[in-house]
């Protein structure tokens, strides 16, 4: 099976061909649509007699080389290469072909979301649209004219600069594009639909206007503004913080309804997942404003790391992504509250990528070989990549740091580079030598610390060791090379020693002098490093009290709940001086969000991954047992706080607000553990009398675990409501599937049936299918029933979209790790889905390495 080939990084090989420039014309239609592509080729080496260019499921019409059209003895296409043979040095190519995009449910290359012609191009989609040099390290001018019905399509766009438009006598109309800049071909695109859109400017620094415009479907337009705010912030932000500005005429955002990903960086218009744009008071929760505020800026900031400097090749994935990634991270720390931001990253990649790094599946965030691209956009390479770039910056310092950014786009503005020269910009600039740094690109698994401390006559002695585990291979791994910020405080909390060390031993040692009693560690500060720390008998309670790193403090807590859940697990009782901890928490004057951070239990997934052999029940057990303890405990203050900032007519999307619904929900949702009618009474006056999604989300999946009845009316007002508006109904599917209730596979079976519900809408499958296979109690369910279903779904959706359908086969990433019942249950499943014969390259590599 040649379509299984593996790809190694060790084999890259310099292009042979540079392309000056493409002109492309696209004639859009119904049934058919038609390519032309004229391409300047120059080779570069003259040893290369033919030109081979990537091409799949392409209707080929003409090929001409220079002024000859060309018969099938000149060329050979298959296995996915149209190859033209004998070509001179530098010459012309034209191809027509012919594209059913209509018919394009893999949602690659040119396709159809609803009426609206779009494109998706990365990694690999370009070649589905016309035959290229379809890698990232071919860079060149594109010219695009794109020609449809006026009347179906007036809104015509492609990347660059406007710059003609004609109208012929058959009611069809053309716009041509023209992108200065060169550029690879995965950030290509085109769009062509009725649609709706608002429009902005903004001055550069330099004094450039540039024209704003974010399209929509018709009729949404209004729901656009927090989107338009956001692009204009992320503009002023990158000129400030990084120097960068922007550099076209216009910069285009188009919303679609039908997309793989959350969105794309094409250059000068940007096409968005609509969940990335589309929001109001009515329709979105707080954590989707946030979520659009920090999507729109990553693909802004991607014009310069990711655009104009580019990938060589796609295992250098992490180079614009992991940069992009902490980028977009600084940026919404710096427009809202910081500590709430950094709790909420490390949140995230301790609940994806902390799970992949432990996995069949985990690689380096460079990986060294894949089968499918596709796989590779993960947790790993963006934000474990985004957590080394945030290391390098800790490394160098604020002010080094600036310097050796201005210095890598100075020297490969234009070009297609590596996590090499990357590293080469940072070293070269502070003069810090990185190549122990290196490490962190190539091996995978996430390293621990185990933390011992001494302390004799005023001597306080750190003794670290690293434990960094094998490759998936099983070959050994070395020592990590990493910034650990570190604090010693006094019986008071304040610092007498505050420092960043640097680890790159296995085994390292640290003095400090001058104490007069033992001092209390504070360890990896801010998440200094992404490891997982080991520590002997640290002071939770302490910590949680007195530390003023605001992360140590909610590290402490969780830690503290943590051990408590888990010698709950073990048969104990409750330790009463958490509970005792936690009322403290309930007493701190802190800014909301955070103070709801911190009155957070640790997610079930956090404590599976701490499982030698994972077992979801008596997890569930142990959280339902302790949530309700603390419930009935604290009953009177948790109510007081509730009372305290509850505003339902508010709907303001500031920090003050917003801190204020996480706050009063987190204490709901604990409250709803008593199962009190007085409690159901206050959900369902939140649910019918808030203003804002966030609270009526929050309490139909408080009624949906509750209160069997209470929920049925709750969910069917909502249905009615909401049913015409699609990123609503996701949150809809996502509750029911995410359901504790009894019978949720049912459900979930009899929601496909909705007509609001569609298998080719990847938003969709991800909130009913994907939820319920991160629905651990049914998905792990011990009949087996909940493996089947997924294993079936995977089946199914890989013949209309491999690359959702290979997303949705993550869920059975913790094979391994789990019991012998679950585990012999979910290996039927798996081998199952190998023995399909059409199963996508997408589909059998994560399988086969999870299954191996
Ligand atoms: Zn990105």
């Amino acid at each position: 099976m040649s379509e299984m080939k593996e790809r190694f990084l060790k084999d890259y090989k310099k292009p042979a061909f540079e392309i000056e420039n493409v002109e492309l014309v696209f004639e859009l239609d119904e049934d058919m649509s038609l390519v032309t592509n004229s391409m300047n080729f120059k080779k570069i080496d003259a040893n290369e007699k033919n030109l081979e260019l990537d091409s799949i499921d392409l209707e080929l019409v003409e090929l001409w080389l220079n002024d000859l059209q060309l018969d099938d003895t000149r060329y050979i296409y298959k296995d996915e290469k149209l190859t033209i043979l004998n070509v001179p040095s530098s010459f012309k190519i034209k191809i027509k072909n012919k594209i059913y995009p209509q018919n394009n449910t893999e949602l690659e290359g040119l396709y159809k979301s609803g009426d609206i012609f779009c494109t998706q191009n990365e990694p690999e989609g370009f070649r589905r649209i016309t035959p290229y040099l379809d890698r990232p390290d071919v860079m060149s001018v594109f010219t695009t004219t794109v020609i449809a019905d006026k009347e179906k399509y007036p809104v015509l766009l492609s990347n660059g600069n406007k710059m003609q438009c004609h109208d012929s006598f058959d009611g069809r109309h053309g716009v041509t594009w023209v992108d200065p800049h060169k550029k690879p071909s995965y950030l290509f695109a085109l769009v062509a639909g009725d649609l709706g859109s608002i429009s902005d400017e903004y001055i550069t620094a330099s004094g450039e206007r540039v024209e704003l415009n974010i399209y929509c479907d018709l009729g949404n337009e209004s729901k656009c503004y927090h989107a338009m705010q956001s692009l204009k912030e992320s503009m002023f932000w990158d000129e400030q913080k990084y120097g960068r500005e922007y550099d076209l005429e216009i910069y285009n955002i188009v919303a679609v309804d039908s997309f793989n990903m959350g969105a794309m960086e094409n250059k000068g218009l940007n096409i968005f997942n609509s969940a990335y744009v589309l929001a109001d008071a009515d329709t979105a929760s707080d954590a989707n404003f946030m979520g659009i505020q920090s999507v729109i800026a990553h693909e802004y900031f991607h014009n310069w790391t990711g655009n104009r400097i580019t990938c060589r090749d796609w295992f250098q994935l992490t180079l614009k992504e992991g940069l992009t990634v902490f980028r977009d991270q600084c940026f919404s720390a710096d427009l809202n509250s910081a500590e709430v931001q950094r709790i909420e990253d490390v949140k995230s990649l301790r609940e994806r990528q902390f799970v992949e790094d432990a996995s069949p599946t985990r690689h380096p965030i460079q990986p060294k070989s894949y089968i499918s691209m596709n796989n590779f956009y993960t947790a790993t390479v963006y934000e474990k990549g985004a957590e080394v770039i945030r290391m390098v910056h800790t490394l160098l310092g604020e002010e080094n740091y600036r310097k050796a950014t201005d210095l890598y786009f100075e020297s490969f503005d234009g070009q297609a580079v590596t996590t090499d020269d990357f590293l080469w910009a940072m070293s070269k600039a502070s003069g810090i030598n990185l190549d122990a740094f290196k490490l962190w690109y190539h091996q995978s698994s996430t390293p621990t610390l185990e933390v011992k401390e001494e302390f004799e006559a005023g001597h306080y002695t750190l003794k670290l060791k690293q434990v960094v585990s094998d490759a998936v291979d099983g070959s050994k791994q070395l020592p990590y090379f990493y910034p650990l910020k570190m604090a010693l405080l006094d019986a008071k909390g304040e610092e007498k020693v505050s420092k960043i060390l640097t680890i790159s031993n296995e085994y390292e040692e640290f003095v400090f002098e001058g104490f007069d009693t033992k001092p209390i560690l504070s360890i990896n500060r801010d998440f200094s490093a992404p490891i997982i720390v080991e520590q002997e008998s640290p002071d939770f309670l302490f910590l949680m009290k007195h530390d003023k790193n605001s992360f140590v403090q909610y590290e402490s807590a969780q830690k503290f709940a943590t051990a408590t859940l888990e010698a709950m697990m073990q048969g104990e009782a409750i330790d009463e001086s958490f509970v005792e901890a936690y009322g403290h928490l309930l007493d701190l004057e802190r800014d909301l969000s955070y103070k709801a951070l911190l009155l957070e239990l640790p997610t079930v997934s956090s404590l599976m991954q701490r499982q030698k052999e994972v077992d979801f029940e008596i997890i569930y057990d142990a959280k339902e047992k302790l949530e309700k303890h603390l419930a009935r405990e604290f009953q009177e203050k948790l109510l007081a706080l509730y009372n305290e900032h509850h505003y339902p007519k508010s709907e303001t999307i500031d920090a003050l607000n917003m801190g204020q619904r996480s706050l009063k929900n987190r204490v709901l949702k604990l409250l709803s553990t008593l199962e009190s009618p007085k409690i159901v009474e206050l959900t369902k006056k939140q649910y019918k009398e808030s203003l804002s999604m966030s609270d009526r989300v929050v309490a139909l999946d408080i009624l949906e675990n509750g209160d069997a009845k209470e929920a049925q009316v709750a969910f069917v007002d909502f249905y009615e409501k909401y049913k015409d508006e699609t990123l609503v109904m996701n949150k809809y599917f996502a509750l029911l599937a995410s359901s504790m209730r009894e019978g949720v596979l049912q459900r979930v079976e009899l929601l496909q049936e909705d007509e609001v519900y569609d298998a080719k809408v990847p938003n969709l499958v991800r909130s009913l299918i994907g939820s319920f296979s991160r629905n651990y109690k049914y998905f792990h369910a011990k009949d087996g029933s909940g493996y089947k279903f997924v294993a079936k779904k995977i089946i199914e959706i890989d013949s209309i979209n491999a690359q959702m359908a290979s997303g949705l086969a993550g869920a059975f990433k913790i094979y391994n790790r789990m019991n012998k019942t679950n585990k012999e249950l979910m290996q039927r499943e798996l081998e199952n889905i190998l023995s399909v014969d059409t199963l996508s390259k997408n589909v059998y590599e994560i399988i086969s390495k999870i299954i191996k």
